[in-house]
């Protein structure tokens, strides 16, 4: 039967293309709050990190409702590192809404996402927002989602997607550039009628399938699912299907619903809700919650091996504890397996050393997040060079490709495929985008993306943009080789300020960020030659006494040394660690006295 009452929709969005306030609008004018009632919280705001990586990195959940019908509304994780969380999510929804910058357009971020959308036969609602801008071009952005759905390999219905022209700012939305009326009734009745109510069975046993995980402190382990048929009531006995098939008995605690921005307690939630419950304090991704006498489990969702690794280790270095908290082994270990209770990709192991654990996870970015997140958490902590996790497969020795999409000026194409040739990549696709841009898609090892978004904007000159999803694992393709690692340091008032790394092959030019002054400079490196990137960055006319050094004298000089952690994770070495605090991110060698 179908929860007639009730519309599960996932949004999709590249970051600051409006979510936030377009699902601040929705909650207003749908009346979930009392006029006089403020929204505190706006539940879908990303955070610092989201903002800086142009994803969203945790999924988030509220409601609103509309004329009798309740709309779960259900964020979706941007990036493929995530460890098959996107498809999961969507599994749990009948529609997606696609908000796309009525200026910028569709942004590479949220292509994988749109991929899984499609894939499923989800059916977009592509929302072209901030139609108010003075240099929106509403027609072209549609035309661009279009030649994306085509790309993507959308089928015919879904090739005739419905389009809604919006103000999120406003509160306004119409079905054209030019009837926009001053409410979001156009989209509320485009959800009504584009996307499906979940059609279920509220008689058959109860099924969920474990989607999300999530903690607090308060209840412990929360796992988000939407129910599949039946109904779950507060304090249930019922049974966990593990992904091998063996029961667990288990008794749910609290059964939570989505309202407006809360979690709220209910005594039963039937089929078609998305719910959150507690008490299952053993339950995994993928796993079924089902019915304590009549198990039966769900087909599981894969979940994605990990394809890179490093070690986290306590931090030992002479200066440990001065810029952060200092965290003792046994704080770390906590730490860590915390994150492994909701971080499905992630594996934390021991190793022979108390003071580090093994951590691995889908890649550089995934590892990334967590570093930086436990950084901003305010702590202290070393990391190795990351390696990646080869397999054999039918007796041959594979490792890890990575899907790359590359969108550069028109001019940096030649040097961009010639730094990639060199790390491997095979290119698969070349597409024109405009007169002056060119998109490039790679399948390229993992390995050698280590590190490669700061060349690739020394290289395009900060306007380049990429992003990049596991592919799968294929045969070894060889060494890298011909990489020499350079940097500058620039020093400020005796203090150092920024650096620029480079790989000095035969040219070695800097990219410095937009803003950032260099009064002094140290060009370190192998075989760095001084004329060449005096020539790049002198020509900017703020660096001045620019001398030659080697790595070793720059590593003395370690306080000194300040780098991005993607900088960091490129430029180490297998006898250095990146020392992490909540103020810096250097290198230093490792055991060093
Ligand atoms: P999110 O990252 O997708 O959640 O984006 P936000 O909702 O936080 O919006 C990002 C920025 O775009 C904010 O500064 C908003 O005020 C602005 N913004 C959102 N919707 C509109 C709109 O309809 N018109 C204009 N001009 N700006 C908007």
């Amino acid at each position: 039967m179908e929860t007639a009452n009730l519309r599960n929709i996932a949004i999709i969005a590249h970051v600051d293309h409006g979510k936030t306030t377009l699902v601040d609008a929705m909650l207003k004018q749908s009346g979930t709050f009392r006029a006089n009632q403020q929204v505190m919280e706006r539940v879908m705001d990303s955070n610092d990190l989201e903002r800086e990586r142009g994803i969203t990195i945790l999924s988030k959940n509220t409601s609103v409702h509309w004329r009798g019908t309740k709309i779960n509304i259900v964020d979706t994780p941007g990036h493929a590192d995530f460890g098959g969380e996107v498809e999961r999510v969507l599994k749990m929804v009948n529609g997606v809404l696609l908000i796309v910058d009525a200026f910028e357009g569709p942004m590479p971020q949220t292509r994988f996402v749109l991929r899984k959308a499609l894939e499923l036969k989800l059916t977009p609602i592509v929302v072209v927002n901030k139609i108010d801008r003075a240099d929106a071009r509403p027609e072209e952005v549609v035309d661009e989602v279009l030649d994306l759905f085509i790309e993507l390999g959308a089928d015919e219905d879904q090739l005739d997607f419905p389009v809604i022209y919006a103000s999120a700012r406003q509160g306004s939305t119409g079905t054209a550039p030019d009837r926009i009326e001053p409410t979001l009734e156009p989209l509320f009745n485009m959800i009504m009628a584009h996307i499906p109510a979940p059609q279920v069975d509220l008689e058959a046993p109860v099924q969920l399938l474990v989607t999300t995980l999530d903690y607090d402190d308060y209840v412990g382990k929360i796992v988000v699912g939407r129910i599949v048929r039946g109904a779950i009531h507060q304090g249930e006995q019922v049974t966990l299907i593990k992904r091998d098939e063996t029961y667990e008995k288990a008794k749910i605690g609290k059964v939570y619903v989505f309202e407006g921005l809360q979690r709220v307690d209910v005594p039963v939630a039937a089929a078609g809700e998305i719910v959150a419950l507690t008490g299952l304090t053993t339950a995994n991704i993928g796993e079924t919650v089902a019915c304590a006498l009549n198990p039966e489990a769900l087909p599981t969702i894969e979940v994605d091996e990990p394809t890179l690794s490093m070690n986290f280790i306590v931090n030992d270095s002479p200066f440990a504890g001065l810029e952060g908290e200092f965290v003792t082994s046994r704080k770390l270990r906590e730490r860590l397996f915390k994150e492994v209770e909701t971080n499905v990709s992630l594996q934390v192991e021991e190793t022979d050393s108390a003071d580090s654990f093994k951590v691995s996870g889908r890649g550089e970015l995934h590892l990334s997040i967590l570093i930086e997140n436990m950084r901003r958490e305010g702590y202290e902590l070393q990391v190795s060079k990351p390696e990646v996790i080869y397999r054999t497969i039918n007796g041959e020795k594979c490792e890890p490709i990575e899907f790359l999409i590359a969108d550069v000026p028109e001019n940096s194409v030649g040097a961009v495929m010639e730094l990639l040739g060199r790390r491997k990549a095979e290119m698969v696709n070349m597409i024109t985008l405009s007169p002056t841009q060119v998109r490039l898609e790679f399948k390229v090892p993992a390995r050698g993306l280590i590190g490669f978004r700061n060349e690739f904007l020394t290289e395009t000159r900060g306007e380049g943009m990429m992003s990049h999803v596991f592919h799968g694992y294929e045969p070894y393709k060889g060494e890298i080789s011909g990489r020499n690692r350079g940097a500058l340091i620039a020093f400020e008032n005796g203090e150092a300020t920024t650096y620029g790394l480079y790989q000095a092959q035969e040219r070695g030019r800097i990219f410095i960020e937009p803003g950032i002054k260099v009064y002094e400079g140290m060009i370190v490196g192998e075989n760095s030659r001084e004329q060449d990137i005096e020539v790049n960055v002198a020509k900017k006319k703020h660096v001045t006494n620019m001398r030659s050094s080697t790595a070793d004298e720059a590593l003395r000089l370690e306080k000194a040394v300040v780098f991005t952690l993607e900088q960091a994770l490129e430029f180490i070495e297998e006898d250095e660690l990146v020392e992490i605090t909540p103020k810096s991110i250097r290198l230093r060698k490792k055991f060093l006295d």
